[in-house]
């Protein structure tokens, strides 16, 4: 399998731990987040466009978000990654960050898979959670075909008839592409479950199964989070996970 290397880490080798707020709402905030979570996050996940189902809902700080961004990781010597929604943002968001995030409302937007294979830049590629296995794994060779083979696998649950959790997460399905496809496969339990309580066993279950590493979204005051509050651990919680 290919190296992929972002930062200190390489996925094709260690687990990669990936935390921070889903989005970026002030410089303050992700501060304060990173600064408690530093120790033991490999990369800083935080979104500057946000893809959310009403339009009515906060969309991200943008390109001021992105300049938050890329100060702060400066500050404190940390690799990022963050999600872009429209090729029209590539050039200001390659300026701003180490590894681009393909969401999953956007996993099958063959235009915007086409303009990131364009780039060197590692993909965090989440699958679309209305597709299957076999959708996704061809969506990716939209990325390939422009000759980005940096590709990272993220499973972030999709929809069943469960709603219990927000999402149904497919461990084996993650398990099975990895096994099957030449790439590594990581795990977003925060999107999967929405619950908190479940976030440390299944990092615990990622590991136990060989996969590549972990998304966590960690907020430093969950109950204010603009985006996806009833999710995110407190640092705390968080750090928890790694004694
Ligand atoms: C996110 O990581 O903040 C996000 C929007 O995730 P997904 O695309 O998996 O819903
Ligand atoms: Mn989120």
């Amino acid at each position: 399998m290919k190296e992929i290397k972002v930062g200190d880490s390489c996925f094709t080798g260690d687990f990669v731990v990936i935390a921070g707020p889903c989005a970026i709402e002030s410089e303050d905030q992700l501060r304060q987040t990173v600064q408690a979570i530093r120790k033991n996050t490999d990369i800083l996940r935080a979104g500057a466009y946000k893809p959310r189902t009403s339009p009515d809902s906060f969309q991200g700080l943008k390109e001021e978000g992105l300049k938050i961004l890329k100060k702060v990781a400066t500050e404190f010597d940390i690799p990022t990654v963050t999600e872009i929604l429209d090729p029209r943002d590539l050039e200001v968001v390659l300026d701003h960050t180490d590894m681009l995030q393909i969401g999953s409302r956007n996993m099958a937007n063959f235009e915007l898979l086409k303009e990131v294979g364009k780039t060197d830049k590692p993909i965090l590629f989440k699958r679309g959670f209305g597709a299957t296995i076999d959708e996704w794994i061809a969506s990716s060779k939209y990325i390939l075909s422009g000759r980005n083979d940096k590709i990272i696998f993220c499973e972030r649950g999709i929809r069943t008839f469960e709603t219990k959790m927000r999402f149904t997460l497919d461990l084996a399905g993650a398990i099975y592409l990895k096994q099957n496809y030449d790439f590594p496969v990581i795990i977003d339990p925060s999107h999967a479950t929405g619950n908190p309580k479940l976030i440390p066993p299944l990092v615990k279950a990622t590991k136990a199964a060989g996969l590549d590493g972990v998304m966590v979204e960690v907020h430093i005051n969950p109950s204010e989070a603009k985006v996806d509050a009833d999710q995110a651990l407190t640092p705390d919680e968080f750090n928890l996970l790694f004694v």
